[in-house]
């Protein structure tokens, strides 16, 4: 079955956590997957535009409230890590905050940097809207999450179902998790520190992706 994949509760509980800590920014993250595997391996990544300061802000139209772009050095050791261990990039996460869960243009724009088609064709995107209810003092949640995955029909990134099955959130419903077994969060972080660079490197100056 074409791309069918999972999330743990568990870890979509630390994607959403992972987005409440970020918020206003947006967080940012990677699913990688083994091919025999339903479950995916939540990585965690830093946004780089948030260490950007208030001067560089100024210069550039996006900043970390409304864009992100995956720490390059931190996807590169992740690719690494895909290429010698024979998994795929399965998936991306970040988050909107104070706006809903699109898959915008300039999400579109991120995800195509090289062509008609994504980068990642059978990757799913997943996105979270955090609010924070009541305005600055107001406790942010998770408003919202859909995914998309990109549609050879219609050559548009369509909306896919997130449903739940026991401990599981299966993107392909027709899927049936349990035959296979799951990573966790961040098994893989810190075990690479490869310095090479794969062909990444060339998409490290990928475009900020815009949340709306
Ligand atoms: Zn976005």
């Amino acid at each position: 079955m074409r791309g069918a994949l999972a999330i743990r509760q568990p870890d979509l509980a630390v994607i959403r956590a992972h987005a409440l800590r970020e918020y206003p920014c947006e967080c940012c993250g990677v699913f990688t997957q083994a091919p025999d595997e339903l479950c995916v391996t939540v990585h965690p990544c830093t946004n780089i535009l948030s260490r950007r300061g208030a001067a560089e802000r100024e210069r550039g139209p996006c900043d970390a409230r409304t864009a992100y772009l995956i720490d390059p050095r931190e996807l590169a050791r992740l690719l690494a890590f895909v290429e010698a261990t024979g998994r795929v990039v399965a998936g991306f996460y970040h988050s909107h905050a104070d706006a809903a869960p699109s898959f915008s243009p300039a999400d579109r724009q991120g995800a195509m940097l090289f062509g008609d088609e994504p980068d990642y064709p059978e990757a799913v995107h997943l996105v979270l809207s955090v609010r924070a209810p009541g305005g600055a003092r107001g406790r942010p949640c998770v408003a919202a999450q859909r995914a998309f995955r990109w549609s050879q029909r219609s050559a548009e990134f369509v909306p896919v179902s997130l449903r739940a099955r026991g401990r599981l959130v299966v993107v392909d419903p027709a899927a049936c998790p349990a035959r296979t077994a799951c990573h966790g969060v961040d098994r893989v972080e810190g075990q690479q520190r490869m310095a090479r660079i794969p062909r990444w490197q060339s998409k490290s100056a990928s475009p900020c992706r815009c949340a709306s």
